[in-house]
């Protein structure tokens, strides 16, 4: 596991995040490839529930419309989000941060401050062909463990009819997805290509980018994009690489110098 190292852990909040929604309420007239029309639709969706955890935290937070009511969830996504500078997430930025956008414009919120989004599911596509990129396979397959099983759709209709055992094992659900998320962020490290430099929070500007490990990181060579060449480094801790700040060969500026 490649952990961010420890005081630069606390100067950058980094906030886990997954929600769980609730689903349409409609009308169909069967059940196989059904075409859906707005007049159909009795009960739009909604989010009832988020897991999420501050990574220099032990704690996961839970809120859901069953223990706190859903202004009062609505809310506390908010105000989490708004104090966060990276969000980690796993299909997020489809899906989890775009139905809390909804919810917040539907209670009449403003956008949270800005904060970056690191999406593991863009990161697995991006890197690796794993047999499947859900969340479940690609965490057990690096030995993270798995989701947390449940009863199914079974689950849902109880959680909506406010069944409080359902509910807790909602809970444990959105949790243990929260948790796997951190330990996968942890284990993908090195790999998320365009993490967000570590160093702009700790103030380091030769931090490692993923981990905010400073130098000397391990020198491997010159590196040459199209037009330049850079030093190459590798972290220490986390094994991320590092391009160095100079160009070491600029043709366009030497041509133009001539
Ligand atoms: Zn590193």
């Amino acid at each position: 596991m490649y952990e961010i190292i420890g005081k630069a852990a606390r100067q950058v909040k980094i906030l886990t995040f997954d929600i769980e929604t609730r689903p349409n309420l409609a009308y169909t007239w069967g059940l196989w490839d059904q075409n859906i029309s707005l007049a159909q639709l009795v009960e739009p969706g909604s989010v009832f529930a988020f897991a999420a955890k501050w990574y220099d935290e032990r704690k996961i937070r839970f809120h859901s419309d069953h223990t706190d009511g859903h202004a009062a969830m609505v809310l506390a996504a908010w105000q989490l989000l708004d104090e966060a500078d990276i969000v980690v997430h796993y299909n997020g930025k489809n899906f989890d941060v775009k139905h809390l956008n909804r919810e917040f414009v539907l209670a009449g919120l403003t956008p949270p401050s800005p904060y970056k989004q690191v999406d593991l599911l863009q990161v697995a596509r991006s890197q690796f062909r794993f047999q499947s990129n859900k969340l479940d396979h690609v965490a057990s397959q690096l030995g993270l463990g798995g989701k947390t099983s449940h009863t199914g759709f079974q689950l849902w209709i109880d959680c909506m009819a406010g069944d409080a055992k359902a509910w807790r094992l909602m809970e444990r659900y959105n949790r243990q997805d929260v948790r796997l998320t951190e330990a996968l962020y942890d284990r993908l490290r090195p790999w998320i290509r365009s993490h967000p430099h570590i160093g702009m929070w700790t103030g380091k500007p030769d931090a490692c980018p993923g981990c905010g490990q400073v130098g000397p990181h391990e020198y491997t060579g010159l590196y040459r994009t199209l037009h330049q060449a850079y030093d190459w480094y590798k972290c220490r801790n986390c094994g991320t690489a590092i391009r160095g700040t100079t160009k070491l060969h600029d043709p366009i500026k030497n041509r133009q110098a001539a």
